[in-house]
């Protein structure tokens, strides 16, 4: 008592851990959350040998510095969670799915199981395996494996995580937020945070804002919802959901009319002085080029380096690279001109000046709620910020040019956004719009501004195109590309000859062309309409599609169990691959129970997304600290194996016998270009060779040794302006983080947005969509960014369902993870729906009194709080706290089931629109990156009747415990109390 008195502090977090007799300290990474901190396990003699005692953070970690949070120290509740797996399981016989009735079976019999029917369809028709991961971060080895097998259906959750945000950003500044890049807080005075949710980047956010605020940045955040990371915001402007294309927008508008815009920039580093051909006809929308093959293949969206501008001194057009920004040259950012041969033109410039004339800021003040005269403050206050507070630091660089520019030029403007902008159907051109404001002020890559993580910036677009030949889909055979990539036109588009899907979630297809991560969510609907094609085999890992994953989640569990009219499943097999009892196991027919990340190697690497920071690239790896629990055995070990027993090219020498031990020695020893493999520390035989090297079979004891993280750090003259920065762009080559090192110019204006609209209308002489769908792909696919409603909109009666309804993952919980982690549980173990006050007592529901929550395809019951920190047009709750009785091995009862609710049953996966090829219905999606419309959902609410049952809507009947799993954690607590053991 009196110790939490004293001015003293309780420990000192950056003294070297004392081990003692009972203890010992190793180092892995966390994965509580995404964020993936360094953390120090400190584990015991237990009786069963060593066990956890408690986890702190790893001061000599770059990423987190010491610190630790919630989730992260409660680790070791996950560790002894009561729903973990310990043994595979197989469908009893005759048992339905859902009811979760199982019998254990050996790993011998699984694998053998499981290689039998996946060998029938690799050696029939491959793409009848459909292999779709959650969040995991092991990318770059499924990918490969789905590659290997021969199928192109394949993605992890980006597709229904925040693809609009990767997609959006990469295809106009090279690189986005989080793992590609951020905000730089160090440097910048004005900071604007938009669409985050409560703990996004969790603790790296949470140390940079520390240090902002002190230093007396000012932090804007934008946001439905004032909670997390806008609690601490100087000013939060509530704006309402889907409407921040929009706010963008109408900022564009006033920073361009009061020139409050860094011309220098937009002339030399951006596409913005290039010219667009404006007449009708096949060029039109696109940028004209000089025709001279000597100056290279026309542009293609992938190839921007013979574009030509308008030069203002010699009133004529000139080649964008290299003359056009040659000494001398001044290219117009404005006005209209024609060419030798009489083509008329204009700088796309000019193209977004005339496009965001009319997007007023009373315009945008009518579609998001903000006040006019404050958007107008608020871009005053973001030029102000960029122009007037600029600096330069006395870093010399040269550009890729070769003009060597003495200092670099700041500009201490920082936004932060993610999934409340991305998880919209306007969300792609929304970041579009956010990257352009950003690009106009010269933010990118600039000190105080956006920097990229290595291995961005990209090429505008990447240069990896997905797999699209449906012709070379053979027996064994693996695929001539990954299965996801970046489409850079509609050549590239994974399609048949008659334009259907190739993949089962329609990915890469006319209805979502730009889909860079797949459509995870409509995978279990389309492969139920067996629309494109029945599939076999479905394996899911890690994501819980029988409840918190998925739309209109009651009735994806009703297709998990739906059979044809022979009575075999529309989905004949389905395998579950997790560490615990999620609602989706009940529907497996093969359970595969893995491991926690505290009993496995893990890679964080450049084939994937590493931890880098902004100065230099970072990776990092996860080491078991404790042994497997029961016979608990990591997925990478289990697809190694399968690839070696299916006999993959990749897994197999030329005897036909394993290639690799395991995946420790696949981390060590695979390359897919040679010098180059999943880790970058300390590599060559010697372990003294680092980014690029032959292999160190020492490599794992080389990280263990270095607190499971390697990092390099770049000379200074390579920390900024790296797409344009010849010195970075020669050594990312080098090291094979890009494959040429030329500039990436910022794409303001989209001719690969472009190229698709003209297919759509018939323009192209190529390839065109099927009629159904011309009209979207022409409105959609505007090359310049632009704001519409959700289309959720136009097929909802918006005065009988005049709210919207978001969901944001809470500060303490990482999606479904933690529902069965004794410590978390206590912070909280239901959800409410917040409803301003003045919305809530206008319907008639009292704090904390019961209501249902309707759209216009479900209804739940459930507890409502008011809150004045949520917009009035606006109801929001966290997600997947709430859970089906009995799942996550959850007491009968447990307020998760009984008070808990998720919005999902709310939200269709589907929206009435006329789809291609007869369809009715649409995917409720982005059309073009396929990203689900989470939060375009409206609802209305009304008190609950007085005699109905104080419990949400709707119940799940509970499913027995599959045999293996742990039971209760009452024991857990108490001995972790301190008490004595039961
Ligand atoms: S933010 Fe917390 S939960 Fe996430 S990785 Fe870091 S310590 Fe773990």
């Amino acid at each position: 008592m009196f110790k939490f008195l004293s001015p003293e502090p309780l420990h000192d977090p950056l003294a070297a851990p004392t081990p003692t007799d009972q203890t010992e300290v190793k180092c892995t990474t966390c994965y509580m959350c995404a964020c993936r901190c360094g953390i120090r396990v400190h584990l015991a003699e237990g009786k069963n040998g060593p066990e956890v005692r408690y986890i702190d953070g790893n001061p000599a970690h770059p990423l987190n510095q010491g610190v630790i949070c919630a989730k992260g120290a409660s680790g070791i509740m996950k560790q002894v969670s009561p729903a973990r797996l310990t043994q595979p399981l197989l469908r009893r016989p005759g048992s339905e799915r859902g009811a979760g009735e199982f019998d254990p079976i050996s790993w011998d019999q699984a694998m053998t199981l499981l290689t039998e029917r996946l060998a029938k369809i690799r050696a029939t028709d491959p793409k009848k395996f459909a292999m779709f991961t959650g969040r995991d971060q092991m990318q770059a080895l499924t990918g490969l494996f789905a590659r290997q097998f021969g199928t192109p259906n394949y993605a992890a959750h980006g597709g229904f995580c925040s693809v609009n945000m990767a997609a959006g950003m990469i295809y106009t500044v090279g690189g986005s937020f989080w793992e590609f890049g951020g905000p730089d807080l160090d440097r910048a005075k004005l900071f604007v945070m938009i669409g985050t949710a409560e703990d996004h980047h969790s603790n790296p956010m949470k140390i940079a804002l520390s240090k902002f605020k002190r230093s007396g940045g000012r932090f804007i955040s934008i946001n439905p919802v004032r909670t997390g990371y806008s609690a601490i915001a100087d000013e939060w402007i509530p704006i309402k959901p889907g409407t921040d294309g929009a706010l963008f927008m109408a900022l564009l508008h006033e920073l361009i009319a009061q020139d409050l815009i860094d011309h220098a920039f937009l002339k030399r580093f951006t596409n913005a002085p290039q010219l667009v051909v404006l007449d009708n006809g096949p060029r039109e929308g696109l940028f004209a080029f000089d025709p001279d093959p000597a100056r290279g293949a026309p542009g293609d969206g992938r190839n921007p380096h013979n574009k030509l501008v308008w030069d203002l001194p010699s009133g004529s057009a000139k080649n964008a690279y290299p003359e056009g920004i040659a000494e001398g040259c001044d290219p117009a950012l404005e006005g209209h001109y024609t060419l030798a041969d009489g083509t008329r033109v204009a700088p796309s410039f000019q193209l977004l000046r005339e496009r965001v004339a009319t997007c007023t800021p009373e315009w945008a003040a009518t579609i998001t709620g903000i006040d006019a005269k404050r958007i107008r403050a608020l871009a005053l206050e973001m030029g102000d910020a960029a122009l007037e507070q600029a600096f330069e630091l006395p870093i010399p660089w040269t550009d890729a040019w070769g003009k060597v520019h003495p200092s670099t030029q700041a500009r201490p403007l920082a936004f932060h956004a993610m999934r409340g902008l991305a998880a919209h159907s306007n969300g792609f051109q929304t970041v579009r719009a956010l990257a352009v404001l950003m690009s106009v002020l010269g933010t990118i890559d600039a000190p105080g501004g956006f920097r990229h993580k290595a291995p961005y910036p990209r090429h505008i677009v990447p240069n990896y195109r997905a797999f699209n030949a449906p012709e070379l889909i053979k027996p064994n055979t693996p695929l001539n590309a990954a299965p996801l990539g970046f489409p850079a036109h509609p050549d590239e588009l994974a399609i048949n000859p008659d334009g259907t899907p190739i993949r089962i979630d329609h990915a890469f297809s006319w209805e979502h062309p730009l889909s860079a991560h797949g459509l995870m969510h409509n995978v279990i609907t389309n492969a139920a309409k067996g629309d494109p094609y029945r599939i076999d085999t479905l394996l899911i890992f890690m994501a819980n599609m029988a409840w918190n994953s998925s739309m209109n989640t009651m009735a994806v569990r009703e297709m998990l169990n739906r059979k044809d009219e022979t009575g075999e499943h529309v989905i004949p097999f389905l395998v579950v691959c997790d560490a615990f009892q999620s609602e989706t196991v009940a529907f497996a027919d093969l359970v595969l129970p893995d491991t926690t990340y505290l009993e496995r190697h893990d890679v964080m690497g450049m084939l994937d997304r590493p931890i880098s920071e902004f100065d230099g690239p970072v990776d990092s790896v996860r080491v078991p600290v404790v042994a497997p629990l029961g016979q608990c055995r990591p997925f990478q070990e289990v697809l190694i194996e399968l690839a070696a027993r299916l006999k993959f090219p990749a897994f197999t020498t030329a005897e036909g016998t394993p290639k690799f031990t395991g995946y420790p020695d696949f981390v060590v020893n695979f390359q897919p270009q040679p010098g180059i493999g999943f880790l970058m520390g300390w590599r060559g035989k010697n372990g003294d060779e680092h980014l690029r090297g032959e292999p160190n079979p020492k490599q794992w004891e080389a990280y263990v040794a270095n607190n499971c993280v390697f990092q390099h750090h770049m000379p200074e003259s390579m920390h900024y302006m790296r797409n344009w920065n010849q010195a970075y762009l020669d050594f990312a080559k080098e090291k094979g983080w890009r494959q040429k090192n030329d500039p990436v110019q910022l794409a303001l204006y989209s001719d690969t947005l472009q190229s698709f609209r003209l297919a759509a209308q018939g323009k192209s002489g190529g390839r065109e969509p099927p009629d159904e769908l011309r009209e979207r792909i022409a409105t959609y696919f505007d090359p310049l960014p632009f704001w519409y409603p959700p289309l959720e909109e136009a097929a909802t009666d918006l005065a009988a369902y005049p709210l919207n309804a978001i969901t944001q993952r809470p500060m303490a919980m990482y999606h479904s993870w933690d529902s069965q982690n004794a410590w978390l549980r206590q912070i909280h173990s239901h959800n409410y729906l917040h409803v301003n006050p003045l919305t809530a007592q206008a319907a008639g529901i009292a704090d904390g009194g019961w209501c249902w929550v309707e759209s216009q395809w479900g209804r739940v019951r459930c507890m409502l709080r008011y809150s004045e920190v949520v917009e009035p047009g606006t109801v929001w709750t966290w997600n997947a706290i709430g859970k089906a009785d009995g799942a996550w091995q959850l007491a009968p009862g447990a307020d998760e089931a009984r008070k808990g609710f998720l919005l999902n049953h709310l939200i269709s996966e589907e929206l009435p629109f006329k789809g291609p090829h007869g369809a009715t219905t649409i995917s409720n999606s982005d059309p073009i990156t396929g990203q689900a419309g989470w939060y375009d959902v409206r609802v209305r609410i009304r008190p609950a009747e007085p005699d109905e049952a104080a419990e949400s809507f709707p119940q799940i009947a509970a499913v027995p415990a599959p045999s293996g799993v742990l039971g209760r954690a009452a024991q857990v607590l108490t001995y972790f109390a301190g008490r004595k053991k039961s």
